[in-house]
């Protein structure tokens, strides 16, 4: 059985429970060096072989997971954040499937829920943005049409942008062009949850040039939108004056 894990954001008490038993019961392991937070395998077996990822190819990953399966190991491929975000593992999975190896999916907490821990802010703000758009800049992946920060700009929504921020003089130029006003709140969360955590709170006009003076170029999110803010409308759901299946209104 393979399993994929979200090993969470950095900090290692930030895995989910079913994450941590199941490294803790693996016979290989298989992580994402370049971004899990080593501390999360502190509770490996010590028997157990551990292979980092960033140095192997699609073909090696499978061939170490194949070889395990196949000899009744538990063999936990372990991704940060949640796998389903930028974790490059659908193509893992596909290969699996053809293999006939069975594997199940742990999710994790994402770096976009720690960012927002981070900064102490809601992403769904009443009256402000109902909406949390997550993305990138092209990189070595391009965008599909459609998908541009220009296009994406336009709904003046919640937005957080991964994989971008040594871009982010070209993207902060876009998300203006999109629609944002330059006065638009935004913030780069660098390495949210670890103990090197740093935030740089900004607009859209003065983030840029904030977060090259900080020398921020990797393991960073871009936050974009008013619920950086302070102005909102309170909620429904704990309003005095409307009733829902579990409260009656006053
Ligand atoms: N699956 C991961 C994302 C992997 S892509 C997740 O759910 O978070 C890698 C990108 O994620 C980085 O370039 C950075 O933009 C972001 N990232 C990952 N961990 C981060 C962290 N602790 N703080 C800020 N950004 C992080």
């Amino acid at each position: 059985m393979v399993y994929f894990i979200g090993a969470g954001p950095g900090d290692p008490e930030l895995i989910t429970v079913k994450g941590r038993r199941l490294i803790g019961e693996a016979d290989i392991i298989i992580y994402a060096g370049s971004l899990v937070n080593p501390r999360v395998l502190e509770g490996a077996k010590p028997e157990a072989s551990i292979y980092n990822s960033a140095s192997m190819t699609l073909p090696e990953v499978i061939e170490v997971m194949e070889k395990g399966a196949r000899e009744g190991k538990a063999v936990a491929r372990v991704h940060t954040g949640d796998p389903s975000l930028y974790g490059a593992v659908r193509e893992q999975m596909a290969k699996l499937e053809r293999l006939g190896i069975d594997y199940e999916v742990v999710p994790g907490v994402s770096s976009f829920l720690a960012a927002a821990a981070a900064v102490k802010r809601e992403y769904t703000l009443p009256g402000v943005s109902q909406t949390v758009i997550l993305t990138r800049m092209e990189g070595r992946t391009p965008m599909p049409e459609g998908e541009g920060i220009l296009e994406l700009a336009g709904h003046q929504a919640t937005m957080v942008i991964f994989l971008s921020v040594d871009q982010i003089e070209k993207l902060c130029r876009q998300l203006q062009e999109g629609g944002y006003d330059a006065d638009t709140p935004a913030a780069v969360v660098y390495k949210a949850s670890w103990e090197e955590e740093r935030i740089v709170r900004g607009t859209l006009a003065d983030l840029a040039i904030k977060v090259n003076a900080a020398g921020i170029r990797k393991t960073a999110l871009v936050m974009v939108g008013r619920f950086l803010g302070d102005s909102f409308e309170l909620s429904r759901l704990y309003d005095e004056n409307f009733s829902h299946g579990y409260r009656k209104a006053k």
